[in-house]
């Protein structure tokens, strides 16, 4: 909580009151899984980062003025190490031509997650004005966008609550294992709800939060089943 209160606090000085992946320690400071990655201000450091990572890495532009990376070219999946650097300067290109003063705080190298195991859910929080701090869980992709396919609860979540929320969507037979895919850990996305709710709750300056995608992955032997690869929040 400590941890969480000092990422905010970097934010107080900004102008900008909206956070991107530079806050991902916030939610490692609640416990919720994120790839390990890191954000870097150069190509060189971007090399070194991915040469920590095993295997291919994904590459994002971090930027308060760019919300909505991938509509920008901002993320790069799948890059290989020796287009790590070449890819560092690429996604600057595109922000700068997206927006020539944007503040560009750097790009995130982080470590791939396996999309074709996991579900893609989104897991997020805005304060309604009549009933509080929403918790929303559903699938990502169309079934939030186009079906709006969600639960919500009032935040703080129990642990019931959270696993009728993963219950109650349409879209929960894949979540299950839909057409022989194994089931997705949801004792893990379970938790997961449960310590967004309770960052949301111990913060109230957190005005809205997005983690979208929240991958969910199957039942492994040790290791996280649940990635959070990306977030949003805007703060009071
Ligand atoms: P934005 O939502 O701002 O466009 P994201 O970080 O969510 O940016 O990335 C867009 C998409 O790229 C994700 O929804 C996911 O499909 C894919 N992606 C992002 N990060 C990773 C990762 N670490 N591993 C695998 N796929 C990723
Ligand atoms: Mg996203």
């Amino acid at each position: 909580r400590g941890r969480a209160r000092e990422v905010l606090a970097t934010v107080r000085d900004r102008e900008d009151n909206r956070l991107g992946v530079e806050a991902m320690a916030l939610l490692d400071a609640y416990g919720i899984e994120t790839p390990a990655g890191e954000i870097v201000d150069s190509p060189e450091r971007a090399n070194e980062v991915a040469a920590g990572i095993d295997g291919d890495v994904v590459m994002k532009i971090v930027s308060p003025d760019v919300l909505h990376k991938s509509d920008i070219g901002g993320v790069a999946v799948g890059v290989a190490d020796a287009d790590v650097a070449d890819t560092y300067e690429d996604l600057i290109t595109r922000a700068r031509n997206y927006q020539p003063d944007a503040t560009i705080l750097g790009v995130q190298v982080q470590e791939m997650v396996d999309l074709e195991d996991g579900v893609e859910t989104i897991v997020g929080m805005n304060r309604d004005p009549q009933f509080g701090p929403l918790v929303m869980f559903g699938l990502g992709g169309i079934f939030v966008e186009v079906m709006e396919d969600t639960a919500f609860r009032v935040a703080p979540v129990s642990e019931p609550e959270a696993r009728e929320m993963t219950e109650e969507i349409q879209s929960a037979p894949l979540l299950r294992g839909a057409r022989g895919r194994d089931p997705v850990d949801l004792d893990a996305v379970i938790e997961t709800i449960g310590r967004l709710s309770q960052l949301v709750t111990d913060f109230p300056a957190i005005l809205e939060l997005d983690v979208n995608p929240l991958v969910a992955l199957p039942d492994a032997d040790g290791g996280a089943n649940v990635a959070a690869v990306d977030v949003r929040l805007t703060v009071d």
